[in-house]
């Protein structure tokens, strides 16, 4: 009898390794996690940007489909916010921890105490710096991102389709650009950045485009904390110093929808008006708003990401760590965060203009039609 139930107790244990062994390294999210009921702690950055939000409200319901609780916080891009909030996560528990840093050199030493506490650290779509202390990291290839808001104006241009090969009824220009960039303090803005440059260099070379303000510097065009605001000022300075003498710009690198937004209002405060002589403008992340402003025709471009896949990376990756297997990873060497190559995962990015706004946004249930219609 003894034997018998000495047996059934192997058994059991045997059956429970093989089903944590079955659940290893897949990137399905398909809910074979440990959901032990543990708690883990997700920092976003602000919930003044839609994307933050879509990430964190992703992020949290496929976490809690894993038998998991969460605590979600946003700090409002207010740094030691995002450190008190983290500071919290790991006093009350946390088993892991998946953080979109505001700045992502200022985690070194909150992060210090979640290693001490054999918590693991999922950068979230912008790395953080500085640490050893963070295992992996789940993104977007930022520098294709780039990339493709740049070949995004030139085929708002005429110069190239939105593959970046060129048109062969190509207008010779030349075409006043200016050049915006996302906050310094964001690793993604120089992926970002150097990923358009490597597109634009080359025109800018050649003459077929002109920066007339002369600003091409990331440090002179970057936009702290991502602010529509600055960047409506920085471009009203431009509009003021550069083009008051009756020339026009024709085309504007923006990173992101906000900064877009400021763009545009600052075109508009000068007197532009939609049509032949507006300017083509780029974004990134698909907000609500410039997608309007898309179908409106005061936005060219954005990017889009979809944050329902970023968030299963992530989860995934935590879920992974806590039972002991390796996330999959697609890039290890891009990533390096000044102390170490962060092992990654980077999803693709797809550009989105008026005519494709259906098939990449409503047919993939990002936005529905009443919402970018309504
Ligand atoms: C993200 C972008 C976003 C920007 C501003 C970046 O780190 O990758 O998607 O537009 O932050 O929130």
């Amino acid at each position: 009898m003894k034997k018998k139930a000495l047996f059934a107790i192997v058994a059991a244990g045997a059956m429970v390794v093989s089903l944590a062994a079955c659940s290893s390294g897949s990137n399905d999210g398909g809910g074979s996690g440990k959901g032990d009921g543990g708690l883990i702690g997700v920092a976003m950055p602000t919930k003044s940007s839609e994307r933050w939000i879509a990430d964190g409200n992703a992020v949290k319901s496929q976490l809690e489909e894993q038998g998991f609780k969460v605590d979600l916080q946003y700090a409002e891009d207010d740094i030691p916010t995002q450190v008190s909030q983290i500071e919290n996560m790991i006093t009350k528990g946390a088993e892991a921890l998946i953080i979109a840093s505001i700045d992502g050199t200022t985690l070194t030493s909150v992060l210090q105490d979640a290693a001490d506490a054999d918590i693991p650290v999922i950068a979230y779509d912008r790395l953080i710096r500085d640490t050893e202390n963070v295992n992996y990291y789940a993104s977007f290839d930022n520098f294709k991102v780039g990339q493709q808001q740049a070949t995004s104006l030139l085929n708002g241009l005429g110069l190239t389709d939105l593959e970046g090969k060129a048109a062969a009824d190509a207008p010779k220009g030349p075409f006043n650009i200016e050049l915006f960039a996302g906050s310094l303090d964001d690793n993604n803005a120089f992926f970002f950045f150097d990923g358009a440059m490597d597109v634009l260099q080359p025109l800018i070379d050649d003459k077929t485009l002109v920066v007339k303000s002369k600003q091409t510097k990331i440090e002179q065009v970057a936009t702290l904390r991502w602010d529509g605001e600055t960047a409506q000022s920085r471009m009203e300075d431009i509009l003021t110093s550069t083009y008051s003498d009756g020339s026009k710009v024709n085309a504007v690198l923006s990173p992101y929808d906000g900064i877009s937004r400021g763009i545009i209002s600052a075109l508009e405060g000068a007197g532009y008006s939609t049509g032949a002589e507006w300017p083509i403008i780029s974004g990134q992340d698909a907000e609500l708003d410039s997608v309007k402003a898309i179908n409106g025709g005061e936005q060219y471009s954005t990017i889009f990401k979809d944050t329902r896949k970023l968030a299963s990376v992530a989860v995934d990756m935590a879920v992974a760590l806590l039972n002991g297997d390796k996330p999959e990873v697609n890039n290890t060497k891009d990533y390096d965060n000044g102390k170490k190559v962060v092992d990654s995962y980077l999803l693709d990015s797809q550009i989105v203009v008026k005519d494709n706004v259906t098939k990449v946004l409503v047919d993939s249930g990002y936005w529905t039609d009443a919402e970018i219609n309504g």
